[in-house]
């Protein structure tokens, strides 16, 4: 079974007419009738789709996958002409997806088509104008995706997010605040990482819900730890996601936080990425202001790996720059690293922005930083990310050595 989708056909459709798209589709479909032999259908499932049944295949499985591609590759050709319609050229290309059905399995009808439509998908994402087999492996990850998806919901029902804290250090060794950073504590898989999670999130409102709870928590334990004299006066650092950034209400509902938990907003930081400045930067100026008005910080994360103008930059109401741990890494052996943060510094410095550096694991990485200006730093250095318990002990250890 061939599926095939045209590219691009709105557009013609759009810019000359739909009857001339119409047309098209008439000669796409005399075309692929020329491509099959008498016994194999064609069919055109609606729209610029179009389905294509080849009958009596080899009984092997790969010969029967050759025969089909070759086939795909004649309707590409096919396709691929010039069409004469009203005494003008135009041009189209379609993107094909193959699938084997039959030979002995029993399937559900809508499987094969199911699986022809991904593949077509998978001729799509590959640039167009191509064939794709249905690879089991697209379908396995497709379904292991789909399962961390209701996965994640349950998770949210049943609170098994946790979040972590790490030390953010000011000089030789101040903890002054830490970042807020997000586990999800799976009852079998044990504690999973945000790298496997946060992408599939923020792909769907998932990343709002999270999101949400991020910084309520956050402000909670903001809240207890006001409490307390030796955490008193941390601050803590939220990432904010930009579909979360960018929700209408987002203003709203961290001042409906910070009023339901009693958190001090002068203590609360808000990490924003450069991908949130891409779309809406007005409407970003504006949400930043409005916090800002009632002391909460922001600080740029990942700086320097996005698509941030200068421009942009001096227009937002930023506190803090934070130099990405992708430069930190190899900052003694990289000219190019090296540099990077010494400009960054520099740039934070004549905006009137003060500088951290998250991912310093050495102490010749930290002397190295603070030889540049940069004077803040969160690494493996000083601690990983651990549970709030463990960084209470970490803070009064720290302060007692201190003694
Ligand atoms: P990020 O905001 O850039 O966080 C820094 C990451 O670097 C954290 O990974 C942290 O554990 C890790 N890290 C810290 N120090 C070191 C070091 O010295 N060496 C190395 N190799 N790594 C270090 P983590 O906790 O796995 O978080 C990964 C990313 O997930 C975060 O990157 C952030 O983008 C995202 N994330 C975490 N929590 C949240 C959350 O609550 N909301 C949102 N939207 N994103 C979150
Ligand atoms: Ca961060
Ligand atoms: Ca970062």
């Amino acid at each position: 079974m061939l599926f095939v989708d045209l590219d691009n056909f709105k557009l013609i459709n759009d810019t000359v007419g739909h009857h001339r798209g119409d047309r098209l589709l008439e000669l796409v479909a005399l075309r692929l009738t020329t491509c099959v032999r008498d016994g194999d259908t064609v069919a055109r499932l609606g729209g610029d789709e179009f389905v294509v049944m080849l009958e009596d295949l080899s009984e092997h499985e790969i010969d029967a996958a050759t025969q089909a591609e070759v086939v795909g590759a004649k309707i590409r050709t096919a396709l691929g002409q010039a069409y004469q319609i009203e005494g003008a050229d135009y041009r189209s290309t379609p993107s094909i997806g193959i699938t084997l059905f039959g030979g002995g399995h029993h399937e559900a009808i809508d499987e094969p088509l199911k699986r022809a439509d991904l593949a077509m998908y998978q001729a799509k994402s590959a640039g167009r104008n191509t064939v794709r087999f249905f690879d089991p492996k697209m379908q396995a990850d497709i379904s292991s995706r789909a399962e961390l998806e209701v996965g994640l919901r349950e998770a949210l029902r049943k609170n098994e997010f946790q979040l972590y804290y790490q030390p953010q250090i000011a000089g030789e060794n101040t903890i002054v605040g830490v970042e807020a950073l997000v586990r999800w504590c799976h009852p079998m898989r044990g504690i999973v990482p945000p790298g496997e999670f946060i992408a599939l999130a923020e792909e769907s409102d998932l990343i709002l819900t999270l999101g949400e709870w991020v910084l309520n928590t956050a402000c909670m334990q903001l809240a207890r730890w006001e409490g307390s004299p030796e955490m008193a006066r941390l601050t803590v650092a939220v990432n904010v996601s930009a579909r979360q950034f960018h929700h209408f209400n987002f203003t709203e509902q961290v001042l409906a936080v910070l009023a339901r938990t009693g958190a001090n907003p002068k203590l609360l930081k808000l990490e924003l990425t450069e991908s949130l400045l891409i779309k809406d930067i007005d409407g970003v100026i504006t949400k930043m202001r409005t916090l800002k008005a009632c002391g909460i910080g922001f600080s740029l994360d990942d700086f320097g790996t996005g698509y941030s103008s200068l421009a942009y930059l001096k227009r937002l109401p930023l506190d803090q720059l934070k130099i990405d741990q992708g430069f930190v890494r190899d900052i003694l052996t990289d000219s190019n690293d090296a540099a990077i943060s010494k400009m960054i510094v520099l740039l934070a410095e004549s905006l009137g922005l003060t500088v951290i550096a998250e991912g310093v694991e050495t102490d010749d990485q930290r002397r190295f930083l603070a030889s540049q200006g940069c004077h803040s730093y969160q690494g493996y250095l000083y601690s990983k990310p651990i549970p709030p318990t463990d960084l209470e002990e970490l803070v009064n250890r720290s302060r007692s050595s201190h003694l």
